[in-house]
């Protein structure tokens, strides 16, 4: 906005640190075509003026030189437009963040948005300060709490301001450590008042000497803190480049981040108009202000751009009065009461003081309701997230329960593992994530709930006249969308969460109260952590004996996997060749046997993968496993049998499993080849990525990989290309049609791609002869179930193996 006259303007220096700085120091022309240019950028519909319009403002501009009179009236509408614009890029950058995810554009916006906000405070500072200055001594005490009240916002300010600056090196820390802060005369007026009326009554508060002399130092303050959102805008610029240089890839977002780069651009040199405008708005204004106090002692002569004519008029004005003022408050000081200064009036002062008094009541009345809205805000408010805090959660909940609204449904969400992203990206970079997980969550809230942050990582929807499904449906969209990436320091952050729902419905018990409700959230979240990463819990009619049951059998298994307990045992069943129907390798299934009786693995092993037990379990079936193959080495049929082991999706990613398998293997000198891991399907396909990675280092060693209950998971062609596996283990489901259903078909089809990716195949759960007909006639490599053998203990294993040999065609 090269209109202005940047008579007021931040320092040359600092201007020379960035690309716009540099800009405006080349002159008006270099910027005119910059902003003319990054305007072309634009489409119309981004535009914040059209150019037709700027060309006229720039004719006018010169008008504008000629007649000061019109300047206030120009100057006012286009500020407020500029800051429009403004925010409105401020908040457009933030939501493209926030959907990209990226956690340095994310900082370098609030940075950008936070710094708006302390010209402004600086600026309330300085009119509060005239207030002051102007004031009779009794008057003082109040405006002087209002001065502190202005230092106090500014300084928070700051500190939210300062927490935002997430690069410690970068363009904004350096001009603000050194330069943005509160001036020291204002401390001392500040210091000055405190001391004054706590320990010395004698002193007077608030000398009118003093003030002025911070006035006048606020002031250039208010300019420094001007040039704050400019640097701070940069940044964002730079930021912003560097995110669309980097998804140059993925082309529609390199769209939407050039577009966003380039409205940047006019965004920030609409600031700098702003910048210039702002204190000369405020000069003059103040100007106008002390005019009306008919302070002015010697009225100067306009000269040099309107604007600054008609705030030098103000300075003489206050600089002048200051001196009187001075004078009058030394000579009371030395008692000289014969001093001519105190025989001189103070212009006008008496006559304005009615109006100023009524004028200040009134702006304290309105700023004691601003802040105490401000106040209740925060009482209710989450100050990180903006969310409804925990007292406000239980409010809503209370009028939730109270009898007359629909019935309430709770969500409660926990991030995993938040520690780890607080450890990687620090405080600072921790707060941004919870930033994003509350937008996310809150976006996904039909309108009339509440959504609260009860502090550190955990989350509360409380959903008005939805039923547990409804809510549990959005829960999972939540937890989804948490699951997002977030971009930071370079690499994509990935935040799980899981949720635990409630609801009043008929199905569960009546609630005991509101808190009832969130508490059955919270058990059922509690829940869902034990499952794992993603889960959705529900509090329904049988949650509280399952759980009672899950713990049970928890408990009693963890017991179980003790050294010496001796309550597992493992079982194995045959699996013969298709075409030759000789034993070709033993499935190893486990047993346990609790108090007395025998319990099958669907009634223990969901329930330990829901824990992680699982994991400790299957590394006791490794281990029982490949000792059972070193005691074969005696039988002839059984010494170099294939063995396969289960394993759950927990254990093979487990980071240590490939050196665990190998130390199982070469403990008895086994041969890698031997060993068949087994990995269920849906294990498999929720993490594709991260399970390949591991199936590849399993496999390094020689120790093949099975895909098992194939055709429960709808994995595609694509995903089953990606996994590099050995053996397709087809679901007895399949099976069990056969040889009439359509399943023949689709059997087929399942052949022909493992042939062609060159896969093994095995059917599982084959139960009659013509079974067997159909999967020879299909082209299955081999076949398991009990056509051939239930699963034997060892001793029975070897002697049927013994008894197949005989009786084998081979
Ligand atoms: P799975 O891996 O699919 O094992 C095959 C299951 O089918 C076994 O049940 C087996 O006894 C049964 N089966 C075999 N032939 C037939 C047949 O002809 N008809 C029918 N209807 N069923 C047949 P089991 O032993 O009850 O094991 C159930 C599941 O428990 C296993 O399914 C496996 O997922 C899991 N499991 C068993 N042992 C372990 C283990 O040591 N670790 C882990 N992680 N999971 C295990
Ligand atoms: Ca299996
Ligand atoms: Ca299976």
């Amino acid at each position: 906005m090269e209109i202005l006259v940047p008579e007021r303007r931040p320092p040359d220096a600092v201007l020379a640190t960035t690309e716009l700085g540099r800009q405006i120091l080349d002159g008006p022309a270099p910027l005119a075509s910059a902003t003319d240019d990054a305007l072309a950028r634009l489409a119309p519909e981004h535009r914040p003026f059209d150019p037709e319009e700027l060309a006229q403002i720039r004719a006018e501009s010169d008008e504008w030189v000629r007649s000061p009179d019109t300047i206030r009236a120009r100057l006012g509408p286009l500020t407020t437009r500029t800051e429009k614009v403004m925010l409105r890029y401020a908040t457009a950058t933030r939501f493209a963040a926030v959907e990209l995810g990226d956690l340095d554009l994310i900082a370098a916006g609030t940075t950008f948005q936070r710094s708006i906000r302390l010209p402004d405070a600086a600026g309330e500072v300085v009119a509060s300060l005239s207030d002051l200055w102007a004031a009779g001594p009794e008057d003082r005490p109040r405006l002087q709490s209002q001065v502190a009240a202005g230092v106090a916002r500014f300084t928070t300010l700051s500190e939210l301001f300062a927490d935002s600056v997430t690069d410690p090196d970068g363009p904004v820390a350096a001009y603000w450590s050194s330069t943005v802060q509160v001036p020291p005369t204002i401390r001392s007026v500040l210091d000055e008042v405190e001391s004054a009326s706590l320990s010395s009554p004698d002193r007077r508060p608030g000398e009118p000497a003093a003030v002025g002399a911070a006035l006048l130092e606020a002031i250039d303050w208010t300019i420094e803190a001007d040039a704050l959102p400019l640097i701070a805008a940069e940044v964002m610029i730079g930021v912003a480049d560097d995110v669309a240089d980097e998804a140059r890839a993925n082309e529609r977002l390199t769209g939407g981040l050039v577009l966003l780069a380039i409205a940047l651009s006019v965004t920030a040199a609409v600031l700098f108009g702003r910048s210039i405008v702002t204190p000369v708005r405020r000069l003059t204004d103040h100007a106008e202000r002390i005019g009306r106090g008919e302070l002015t002692l010697d009225p100067l002569p306009l000269g040099g751009p309107p604007e600054v004519a008609t705030a030098s008029v103000a300075f003489n004005d206050v600089v002048g009065t200051l001196r009187l003022l001075e004078q009058k408050g030394r000579a009371l000081a030395d008692v000289d009461l014969d001093h001519p200064s105190l025989h001189q009036a103070l212009p006008g002062e008496l006559g304005a003081a009615l109006q100023r008094s009524t004028e200040v009541l009134s702006t304290s009345i309105v700023e004691r309701e601003h802040l105490r809205s401000q106040l209740s805000h925060d009482a209710t408010h989450d100050s990180l997230t903006g969310l409804a805090n925990r007292a406000a959660l239980m409010d809503a909940l209370a009028q939730q329960c109270a009898g007359q609204s629909p019935r309430a449904a709770a969500i409660f969400i926990d991030l995993d593992d938040f520690k780890r992203i607080n450890d990687r990206l620090g405080h600072a970079g921790g707060d941004l994530v919870l930033q994003v997980v509350a937008d996310r969550i809150a976006a996904l809230a039909p309108t009339g709930s509440t959504v609260a942050r009860l502090g550190g990582d955990e989350f509360v929807v409380v959903l008005s006249g939805a039923t547990i499904d409804d809510a549990a449906e959005r829960a999972r969209a939540m937890v989804a969308a948490v699951a997002q990436p977030i971009r930071a320091g370079g690499q994509a952050n990935r935040i799980k969460a899981c949720a635990g729902v409630a609801a009043e419905d008929e199905a569960s018990s009546p609630l005991a109260g509101p808190t009832d409700l969130l508490h059955r959230a919270d058990l059922a979240v509690y829940d869902a952590k034990r499952v794992g990463p993603g889960t959705v819990v529900c509090f329904d009619a049988g949650f509280g004996d399952r759980v009672a049951h899950q713990n049970d059998v928890e408990e009693a298994l963890a017991a179980a996997l003790r050294p010496g307990a001796d309550e597992l045992r493992l079982v194995f069943q045959p699996i013969v060749a298709t075409s030759t129907g000789a034993l070709v390798g033993v499935e190893t299934l486990i047993r346990w046997r609790r108090d007395g009786a025998w319990v099958m693995p669907d009634d223990f092993i969901p329930i330990a993968e829901r824990s992680g037990l699982v994991v400790r379990l299957d590394l006791w079936v490794l281990q029982a496993a490949t000792a059972q193959m070193a005691a074969w080495a005696d039988v002839p049929e059984l010494a170099d049998m294939t063995v396969s082991v289960n394993l759950s999706g927990r254990t093979l990613m487990r980071p240590t499993l490939p050196a665990e398998v190998e130390a199982a293997l070469r403990a008895y000198d086994l041969a890698p080849n031997r060993l068949i891991v087994e990995v269920t399907e849906t294990a498999l396909i929720t993490d594709l990525d991260l399970a390949a990675a591991q199936i590849d280092r399993v496999r390094a060693s020689g120790v093949r990989v099975a895909i098992d209950d194939f055709g429960t998971g709808y994995t595609s062609i694509a995903q089953l290309r990606a996994l590099p596996v050995d053996e397709l283990k087809i679901d007895g489901s399949f099976i069990r049609g056969l040889p009439e259903t359509t399943d023949r078909v689709l059997l087929q089809i399942v052949e022909d791609l493992a042939d062609h990716l060159e896969l093994f195949t095995v059917a599982e759960g084959v139960e009659t002869a013509g079974q067997v007909e159909e999967l020879a006639a299909i082209g299955c490599g081999a076949l398991q179930g009990y056509f051939f053998s239930r699963p034997l203990d060892p001793d029975a294993l070897a002697r049927w193996a013994a008894g197949r040999m005989a009786s084998s065609p081979r």
